[in-house]
């Protein structure tokens, strides 16, 4: 067994009590947190191999991404509402993409995310072979499921049976830090009869079920009245509804429907920028969390963000609760922190593995510098955290453990060669753009 010790910074725990160490430790066991308190109690408790000296950073809990797509076309489809931006942009470029495509995708967007400090990801996106492989190899963590579609116009999407083979080959794989799901990409995509399959194949498999709820207050309402009735009752009368299930944005929602998702104990991905960008409108996430339910942040993919940084939603999420609501209390620090942790690990099923710093979780851990002028004053556990969601960026991470691996050290991502990462999706990305606007699609 090795045992490294973090010692001297300050540590954010974002356990139940929201407890603060000022001058904490943390002792990593292997891939586990063996304990976390005073750094003068656990040097005097323990023999650590190493020591990793924490003096003017900021540990926190990784950052879980419960909303993203992998993908390409960042700062290439821009201005647009959510619906004209799927059918001029999203839909077509998905046409063209292929396997070797969607590989250098993740291997971007997976390296973007542990530089920012994110240790576990719920990814939307295809042939998610690849996915699980660049997952293990990087040594992060993630729950994969695919987009799945099978309505009319859309066979380039994965199927219901890819999803099952995807399931049976690679779920709780990778040391348990690869989990699949189904996914479902949204109503306008699936039929009734896809989602109810999923519903059953998932309580077989014991998996959970990822897909996006409304964005746009236009297609609430043509759904609503399509169906006779609002989005969220068709996804209860569907079956999909249960505490393993992820809903992305629910940004327009009845007090009916919130009163479904609670009731069902169904999770929110809250996705701010997404929603601001995409020009979408304010999720009720007060009035979501004041109901129980679990929510997490999302950023949505880099092409309706365009950056995949939980730090950034962290501020977000508070600045449009508080400007919409004119309510500077609304989303105080501590729960936008709580969201982008805890929240997610709870959407995910994995607090009790994930989420906060407490002995016997998983050690995914975060080092932030805090030694820098727009991260000062320095009054430990009265501005850290504000600070930290205000003010921190994912250039101020440091270092990023997984599962007590460091795949992010000093800032240089260790698991792979970033500058082969970026050449090769460059190449490939100018390739897909190419076929997409040049080829006849039948
Ligand atoms: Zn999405």
């Amino acid at each position: 067994m090795t045992e490294v010790l973090v010692a001297g910074g300050t540590v954010v725990t974002v356990d139940d009590e929201n407890t603060i160490y000022e001058d904490g430790a943390v002792l990593v066991a292997d891939d586990e947190i063996r304990d976390v308190g005073p750094t003068a109690e656990l040097e005097s408790k323990y023999d650590a191999d190493e020591t990793v000296d924490a003096s003017g950073r900021v540990v926190i809990p990784g950052l879980i991404n419960l909303h993203v797509h992998s993908g390409f076309i960042r700062g290439l489809a821009e201005d647009l509402p959510v619906w004209e931006w799927l059918v001029e942009h999203v839909d077509p470029t998905h046409r063209a993409l292929r396997r070797e495509d969607a590989r250098a995708a993740y291997e971007l967007c997976y390296a973007e995310m542990a530089k920012a400090g994110i240790t576990c990801t719920l990814d939307m996106y295809r042939y998610m072979e690849e996915a699980a492989e660049v997952v293990d190899d990087y040594g992060l963590r993630a729950v994969l499921s695919p987009y799945v579609a099978d309505r009319d116009g859309f066979e380039y999407f994965p199927s219901v049976q890819d999803n099952v083979d995807l399931v049976e080959r690679h779920h709780d794989t990778a040391d348990g830090r690869v989990k699949v799901w189904f996914g479902l990409e949204h109503i306008e995509y699936c039929t009734e009869a896809a989602y109810r399959r999923v519903a059953d194949l998932a309580a077989e498999y014991g998996v959970g079920i990822h897909t996006h709820g409304e964005e746009s207050p236009k297609k609430a309402q043509e759904l609503t009245d399509k169906y006779g009735m609002r989005p969220i009752e068709v996804f209860e009368d569907w079956g999909i509804l249960s505490p393993k299930t992820v809903v992305a944005h629910c940004v327009w929602l009845t007090n009916r429907e919130i009163e479904v998702l609670a009731e069902t104990d169904t999770s929110v991905a809250h996705c701010p920028t997404s929603n601001e960008k995409l020009a979408s409108g304010v999720a009720p996430v007060p009035k979501l969390l004041n109901h129980g339910v679990p929510v997490g942040l999302g950023t949505d993919g880099i092409k309706e963000n365009n950056r995949l940084d939980v730090i950034q939603e962290m501020k977000n999420a508070a600045l449009l609760q508080k400007v919409h609501r004119l309510d500077a209390r609304a989303i105080p620090g501590e729960q936008a922190l709580r969201m982008a942790t805890m929240g997610g690990a709870r959407a995910l099923g994995l607090d009790d593995e994930i989420g906060s710093i407490e002995a016997g979780k998983q050690a995914d851990l975060v080092l932030l510098d805090f030694q820098q002028p727009h991260l000062s004053p320095h009054f430990g556990a009265e501005n850290v955290v504000p600070n930290l969601v205000h003010a921190a960026m994912p250039s101020d991470v440091e270092t990023v453990f997984v599962a007590g691996d460091r795949v992010v050290d000093d800032g240089d991502f260790r698991s792979g060669d970033q500058d082969a990462i970026i050449e090769n999706y460059d190449e490939k990305a100018k390739a897909l753009v190419e076929r997409r606007d040049n080829e006849e699609w039948a």
